[in-house]
């Protein structure tokens, strides 16, 4: 087995590997443990070159002893935005498409490995809260699994996402409260062992999933890890993950010590991560009334908070907190200037990259990836068509 244990993140106490886990008895998150020294082996940058092109073939940095539950998980595309960044006056800006995985969004990432362990360990039945992707994306695994599952939304939770996960055959409940509270009754019943509890961090294994983005990055760009990434940040799971990805890299020797300066995202109907960096705090008090369309980053309460801010002051970069409407703009300007499509929350990325720039966090010429995290034909879009009546219509009018 290639992973030697598992480790509280705040305390560093040791646990065991093989066997189901939620948070550490700390309450924290445990994060996955390899043996570097094995994998520096037989991974490399040939033998990656040789490999099918998708999140397995990481198999030294992921657990390798299981069989993977999988609906095919690409290697997502990099993309140029020439017109957006021509825009501001940069030479370059680059967009990780996570929105072509399975499920349409970069959530298939962490529940295809989150669910390939807890079939492993024989689960029959797990539950989560959710604000959409995560939901329908453990809907989605679950069913490949023959894996019971139960989703709890909150209001606001997007309908394409309640109505996709219902059709993975979940039960899917949308809830009269935020995400956190959702998820206190997930909590609530898996202390009554009625289910796996899959909540965001509370779980070791998405993480690990997740994490795969920052090595794709990484070989993608030859190796060289970016200036600056933006990242649109709800628990956090994708901008932990990355953090930690990175020095695995480097301890197998497929990077050396430069890392980007990371950037956490969020809409400023819900910016607990931007107030707690403000203030210097190592963890993040909850935000009362959260409210933003970027539905996937309106998350009061995360329990990897110190997770985030620590790879976020470590790096050198910030926790930046845009408008609701620099969001909606930003995702009609980039769909009319390069033709490329954002969600919501990858609107709020660009939007942020946009901000920095003006205040001079980040330079014109830096190499800068920001995340677009789902598929932009997920979420209601503004009608701007004109009715025809077909009879009278001249064609030299349109
Ligand atoms: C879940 C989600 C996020 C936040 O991702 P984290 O890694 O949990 O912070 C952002 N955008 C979308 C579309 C999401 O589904």
């Amino acid at each position: 087995m290639n992973v030697t244990h598992l480790e509280c993140s705040l305390t560093g106490e040791r646990y065991e590997a093989g066997q189901r886990h939620n948070l550490s008895r700390a309450g924290k998150p445990l994060l996955v443990r390899y043996d570097t020294e094995a994998a520096k082996r037989t991974l490399t940058r040939d033998s990656l070159a040789g490999r099918a092109s998708d999140m397995w073939k990481w198999r030294e940095l992921l657990p390798n002893d299981v069989e993977p539950v999988s609906l095919g998980e690409p290697e997502t595309p990099i993309i140029e935005l020439p017109e957006t960044a021509a825009r501001e006056g940069a030479s370059s800006l680059l967009v990780k498409d996570e929105g072509r995985l399975p499920t349409g969004s970069f959530k298939a990432r962490g529940l295809a490995m989150a669910v390939t362990m807890a079939r492993q360990f024989g689960i029959a039945r797990i539950a989560m809260p959710t604000n959409g992707n995560a939901g329908a994306a453990l809907a989605a695994y679950g069913a490949r699994a023959g894996i019971e599952t139960i989703v709890i939304c909150p209001a606001e939770t997007p309908e394409i996402n309640v109505t996709e996960t219902a059709a993975y055959g979940a039960r899917v409940y949308v809830a009269d409260g935020q995400i956190d509270e959702c998820g206190a009754l997930v909590g609530k019943g898996a202390a009554e062992d009625l289910w796996f509890d899959c909540s965001t961090l509370k779980e070791p294994y998405r993480l690990e999933g997740k994490k795969v983005m920052g090595f794709e990055l990484a070989e993608q760009l030859g190796w060289e890890l970016p200036d600056a990434i933006f990242y649109p940040t709800g628990g956090g799971t994708g901008l932990i993950g990355m953090w930690k990805g990175f020095d695995e890299l480097e301890a197998v020797g497929l990077i050396g010590s430069k890392r980007p300066r990371m950037y956490a995202v969020q809409a400023e109907g819900c910016a607990p991560m931007v107030r707690a960096f403000e203030k210097g705090e190592e963890f993040a008090e909850r935000w009362e009334n959260a409210a933003t369309v970027a539905t996937g980053i309106r998350v009061p309460k995360a329990v990897g908070d110190f997770l985030i801010l620590r790879a976020v002051r470590e790096s050198g970069g910030a926790a930046i907190a845009v408008s609701e409407e620099a969001i909606l703009e930003a995702v009609e300007d980039a769909a009319r200037d390069d033709g490329f499509l954002f969600c919501p929350e990858g609107g709020a990325v660009l939007a942020a990259w946009r901000k920095a720039l003006g205040q001079g966090l980040v330079g014109k010429d830096e190499r800068v990836l920001l995340f677009n995290c789902a598929n932009g034909n997920k979420y209601p879009l503004p009608d701007r068509s004109k009715r025809l009546k077909l009879a009278e219509a001249r064609a030299e009018d349109l």
